[in-house]
């Protein structure tokens, strides 16, 4: 038997609790059970608890065997001076605080619904993907719906998180933090590192200087990208030599390694050329677009505001110098609708939640709600389990629950989890009563 079992029972009261006993046969009542400390010291923290008479507050220590209490050396540890429950499932050894005053103790050996354990090491032990899938179907609409809602909120809110680092950096300049957002969708995962270093190294107040000229924003961002060098035979690209050349030496600039750019396995649309190239554009058609972004309402708006066209001369080429049919590079408005939904949106609530402004938070959330679905092996796996995936909103609210819960095998703390879990222990209910 594992601790996190014990911790878990005991954080939801999933344990028949009727004529609830100390080891020494003083009733026990539980007003509150306390809160999980995920820190060091007692487990659970805050608890509200009558035993016998006595009324207390404080905190709960959980063990298998109250040995164990010996074992961790809390004896010597002030911090757990002010346990008022030890909790476990087998009471081996009376337990004393500090001052040798005993710690009332209940056993939960005979009170854990049959099968439970079981069941609950399924769910945390598995290695598979999901492991509820098999019992999927048994679960409430409403535990799914909950648990969607819960897992959009913390993907946006781990979102966040990554802009606030990039905020901080940046010292809160928003539109540079954009800017690097942006650069990192068009990295399209596997270049998306890369991209958000070229965004660093060529920063809009940099930028901003050219952003009048295409070619000259393209020899800024090839030539930082470490992509351009000296002694190019192709007149394109010794144009853009040129152009980057004085510009790095005016403004003492250091490009990047090229070895960071990825082409094998990728579509030539997403060459990282292409894409830089498309930056380019975006940077050329408006240099800011935060200002934009805050004032746009709706989507047809933000379309308009990121389409763009790679220069002419990517029209028949997806790298330097190979030229191919021609077909112009534009982003298309499947790119467009990921930029919105993992660049724009993502900042537009981290800029709402840093002003307070909760009128933005909700206009970026309604964008959710506006744009079609992602499809992708996520989405699809989950639709195949019967969730609905209609809207932007419904794509994140699934890659969420995966990447953050089944992925981490967070099973215990997703609503889903612990429903089939209580359905177990509806199942063997008489029986646990039986054994109270
Ligand atoms: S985290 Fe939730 S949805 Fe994912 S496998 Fe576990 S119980 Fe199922």
């Amino acid at each position: 038997m594992k601790e996190s079992f014990l911790q878990f029972l005991w954080q939801y009261g999933l344990f028949n609790a009727q004529e609830l006993k100390t080891t020494d046969g003083i009733p026990v009542q539980i007003e509150n059970r306390g809160w999980l400390n995920k820190n060091s010291g007692p487990d659970f923290l805050n608890a509200r608890i009558r035993i016998g008479e006595q009324y207390w507050a404080g905190q709960v220590e959980i063990h298998i065997h109250s040995s164990e209490w010996m074992k961790h050396g809390h004896q010597h540890d002030a911090a757990y001076d002010n346990t008022i429950l030890h909790v476990v499932f087998n009471n081996d050894m009376d337990i004393c605080r500090r001052d040798g005053t005993p710690i009332p103790c209940v056993e939960l050996r005979n009170r854990i619904p049959a099968g439970y354990y079981k069941r609950w090491q399924e769910l945390d032990q598995s290695l598979s993907g999901v492991p509820c899938g098999s019992r999927f179907k048994e679960v409430d609409e409403s535990a799914k719906l909950s648990m969607r809602h819960r897992a959009l909120a913390e993907r946006i809110i781990g979102k966040s998180m990554v802009i606030g680092e990039i905020a901080t950096q940046t010292i809160y300049h928003w539109d540079e933090i954009l800017h690097r957002l942006i650069a990192r969708y068009l990295g399209f995962k596997v270049n998306s590192d890369a991209m958000e270093q070229l965004a660093m190294v060529a920063p809009l107040k940099l930028l901003r200087h050219y952003a009048g000229n295409q070619k000259q924003l393209e020899a800024i961002l090839f030539g930082q990208a470490g992509l351009l060098r000296r002694g190019q035979r192709e007149k394109y690209m010794k144009e853009l030599f040129q152009e980057y050349d004085f510009i790095a030496a005016k403004h003492g600039l250091i490009p990047l390694n090229p070895v960071i750019w990825k082409f094998s396995r990728l579509r030539p649309a997403n060459f990282p050329t292409i894409r830089i190239a498309q930056l380019a554009a975006l940077l050329h058609r408006r240099i800011d677009f935060l200002d934009e972004v805050l004032k746009t309402e709706s989507l047809d708006g933000m379309k308009k505001l990121f389409y763009c066209r790679a220069s002419p001369y990517w029209d028949n080429r997806f790298s330097f110098g190979e030229k191919g049919l021609k077909r112009s590079k534009n982003l298309g408005q499947e790119s467009i609708q990921g930029l919105v939904v993992n660049a724009v949106v993502p900042v537009m609530v981290a800029y709402a939640n840093h002003r307070g402004n909760q009128e933005l938070k909700d206009r970026a959330i309604d964008f959710l709600n506006d744009l079609p679905p992602e499809n992708n092996l996520i989405t699809r796996f989950w639709e195949k389990m019967g969730m609905p995936n209609v809207c932007a909103y419904d794509s994140q609210a699934l890659i969420g629950l995966k990447l953050l819960y089944c992925d981490k095998k967070r099973c215990l703390e997703c609503s889903i989890g612990q429903q089939l879990l209580q359905t177990e222990e509806k199942i063997h209910a008489t029986e646990c009563q039986s054994l109270g």
